[in-house]
């Protein structure tokens, strides 16, 4: 395989394939674009059924963070870990101190962070053998569970999607479906109930969904008849490409506005599909940026109330992706795109890649 040639590659500065009998740790990190800072992203434990399939996985959603860094004006980088793996079956902490030495030995050029399949207390092993990781507890100094603070920037997310359709401030009586609630879709909703919104609620996990139903005054929905609803916006809180060929015909929102990572099915074709339906579609790399926000104040300092006024911002920058989008006839997939990349070229002009001496 060459893995220049793959779609998937997109000038990635490092990739760097890490094994280790002993453990069974069998890993990739994935190093995109550190113009503008170390590489910052989670590590991802899956039961990838091909080596191809994890490594397709771990170019993208390096690439993904790049981007994501890069529009919520971050100093980070752009990087992904995935471990191959069944995170019920092959959890130990010999393996993922294993993994904190191979992330030890690129010198902070990647740092690691939880991501799905992992959680707080794998990041305490790994945080043993490296210093390259952030999303830890907070009683080991760390800012924990980054998920309230991604369901912030998305609830402030709507709301700037809710402002440019409708013109107004309240979310008061606006008809919210969300898929998925868990620790991000548990927190958005009750920041949307709160702000009286009326909410129709999906998930696989029935007990989480009957309590979210109960606390919220919610209906709950059947996923056949998700996609199908007289809603003001649909919110993917869940799975990524839930937006597809199949989908789109149906949708009744005027917005979509969610979570979800890779909400698109086809980023392009699919984003185009949506607005020619006359949908609004908020990137979903720019309004789910809250998490790695207030992770970053790891490793930038600043606290809790820096780390919100940013994640606050999450508001003001959707809304110049949408007046840059109408202005230049563009989906706004692709004005995020654009403004990310602006910001990479503009400050690649000045500094090259991230070493860690620096
Ligand atoms: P989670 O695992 O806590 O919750 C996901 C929820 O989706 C669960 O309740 C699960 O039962 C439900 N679900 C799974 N498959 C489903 C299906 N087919 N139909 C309906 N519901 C289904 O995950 P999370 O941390 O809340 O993250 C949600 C999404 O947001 C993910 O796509 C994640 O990648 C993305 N995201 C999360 C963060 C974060 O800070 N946690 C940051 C950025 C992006």
């Amino acid at each position: 395989m060459n893995i220049f040639n793959l779609k998937d590659f997109d000038n990635h500065e490092q990739v760097v394939f890490c094994q280790d009998q002993s453990s069974g740790l069998k890993a990739i990190i994935a190093i995109h674009n550190t113009q503008l800072g170390p590489a910052l992203g989670g590590c991802r434990m899956y039961p990838y059924t091909s080596m191809d399939d994890a490594l397709e996985d771990v170019l993208r959603l390096s690439k993904g963070m790049t981007y994501k860094a890069s529009v919520a004006d971050l100093n980070l980088g752009g990087g992904k870990a995935v471990i191959i793996g069944d995170p019920k079956k092959h959890t130990s902490e010999a393996l993922f101190r294993t993994f904190g030495r191979f992330v030890q030995s690129l010198g902070g050029r990647y740092i690691t962070a939880e991501d799905v399949g992992t959680n707080t207390s794998v990041m305490e092993w790994i945080r043993l053998e490296t210093d390259f990781v952030t999303g830890i507890p907070e009683y080991f100094g760390g800012s924990g569970n980054p998920s309230p603070f991604t369901a912030h920037g998305v609830f402030c997310g709507i709301k700037a999607a809710w402002k440019k359709v409708t013109g107004k401030d309240s979310l008061t009586g606006a008809r919210v479906a969300v898929q998925g609630i868990g620790s991000v879709g548990y927190n958005l909703c009750k920041e949307l109930h709160h702000a009286g919104a009326i909410l129709y609620l999906n998930d696989i996990n029935k007990d989480a969904l009957q309590k979210a139903a109960n606390e919220f005054n919610a209906t709950i929905i059947e996923e056949k008849d998700l996609y199908h609803l007289e809603v003001d916006i649909y919110s993917p809180c869940a799975l990524g490409a839930t937006i597809n060929d199949k989908t789109i015909p149906h949708l009744k929102c005027s917005i979509i506005a969610g979570a979800a990572n890779n909400q698109l099915a086809l980023e392009a074709k699919h984003c185009d599909d949506i607005q020619k339906a006359g949908i609004l579609y908020a990137p979903d790399y720019v309004i789910n940026a809250g998490g790695l926000i207030n992770v970053s104040s790891e490793i930038y300092g600043g606290g809790e109330n820096y780390a919100m006024n940013k994640i606050e911002n999450i508001y003001n920058t959707l809304l110049h992706i949408f007046h840059l989008a109408d202005k230049e006839k563009i989906s706004t997939a692709l004005a995020a795109n654009k403004i990310a990349e602006q910001r990479l070229v503009a400050i690649s002009s000045t500094k090259k890649v991230y070493l860690p001496e620096e």
